[in-house]
């Protein structure tokens, strides 16, 4: 498992923490879905455990490693979404989990080292949840670590993000992530990183389940209903048919593009009958309805209101 380009730096610092015996008791990696912080935790955990590790690099062989690579090491605690007495996947993490991670916690560890829980998302905690974890991080117990993960941290409680040493993930420069997607053999490598707004994960996961197709598709089918061309409602059905929200996403770009060709006083590529002013108001109506996609409201309503104020 090689260092991601963009993780070089943390990496770097969280292991001079290690060498100086000045590791803290809980960790939070955040940052946007698609920048690796499950990777880099992962990297994390093995070498903190593994037997022969390099300045922190996992062996990638030992025992601990294979265990920690299948998932399966008895010191590695993983907390994520449990199943409810009916079966279905719980939407939060409930107190109950975070209470026998505390009790296992307190028990020593199997191998003699390290014991590491990893919560995740960390910020679908309910608020029971994080009260009682809050108990865990106040009183924590030698060689044990916490890691906490979530794309969304400003929904944790402040009184658990301020006992957690941070690790924020942050888009890489676009060269970085440009070679980055080269190496790993994307193709259209620079579209797919302006299709995922400069995120390198995100860009090959698109680039690799055909999205910049369907960004295509999307300027297409904007630029014929602003020359008067095609029903909104053949494009609502499309679009809801298959990955609406990411659509949306594009959508938002193409009206983000138009403006920019406006003011930089070129015509727009969709040839939007729109002004700008028109057109930052539909742009933040996208956002809108991408949202909103989330909610109760009927999907092909709230894409045909949107698409009927395009022009
Ligand atoms: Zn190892």
């Amino acid at each position: 498992m090689n260092l991601l380009p963009w993780h070089a730096e943390h990496w770097a610092r969280l292991q001079a923490r290690r060498q100086r015996d000045a590791l803290p008791h809980a960790l939070l990696l955040c940052g946007a879905a698609g920048l690796g912080k499950r990777a880099f935790a992962q990297r994390f955990v093995q070498g903190l455990l593994c037997s022969e590790s390099t300045d922190g690099d996992p062996c990638g062989r030992c025992r601990s490693c294979l265990l920690v690579a299948a998932g399966t090491h008895p010191d590695v605690i993983p907390l994520s979404f449990g199943l409810r007495k009916d079966g279905v996947m719980r939407s939060e993490i409930v107190v109950d989990q975070i209470r026998e991670l505390s009790a296992r916690l307190a028990m020593r560890s199997q191998f003699g080292g390290w014991q590491v829980a990893t919560i995740d998302p960390a910020d679908a905690m309910n608020p029971a949840a994080a009260n009682a974890l809050l108990k865990t991080l106040e009183e924590p117990a030698t060689q044990t670590m916490l890691i906490l993960l979530g794309d969304a941290p400003w929904r944790l409680p402040q009184t658990i993000r301020s006992r957690c040493q941070r690790i924020e993930f942050h888009l890489p420069a676009a060269a970085e992530a440009l070679a980055w997607l080269q190496s790993e053999g994307v193709r259209d490598a620079a579209t797919a990183l302006d299709a995922a707004g400069g995120n390198p994960g995100l860009a090959r996961a698109w680039a690799q389940e055909g999205a910049l197709d369907r960004r295509l598709e999307v300027r297409k089918d904007l630029a014929a209903l602003a020359a008067g061309r095609g029903q909104p409602l053949d494009v609502v059905k499309r679009w809801l048919d298959n990955e609406p929200a990411q659509r949306l996403w594009f959508a938002a770009q193409a009206a983000a593009d138009e403006i920019k060709a406006r003011s930089a006083e070129r015509g727009g590529p969709l040839a939007s009958a729109m002004d700008v002013e028109a057109l930052g108001h539909w742009y933040g109506a996208v956002n809108r309805t991408r949202e909103g996609l989330r909610g109760p409201l009927r999907g092909d309503l709230l894409l045909l209101e949107l698409l009927a104020q395009w022009r």
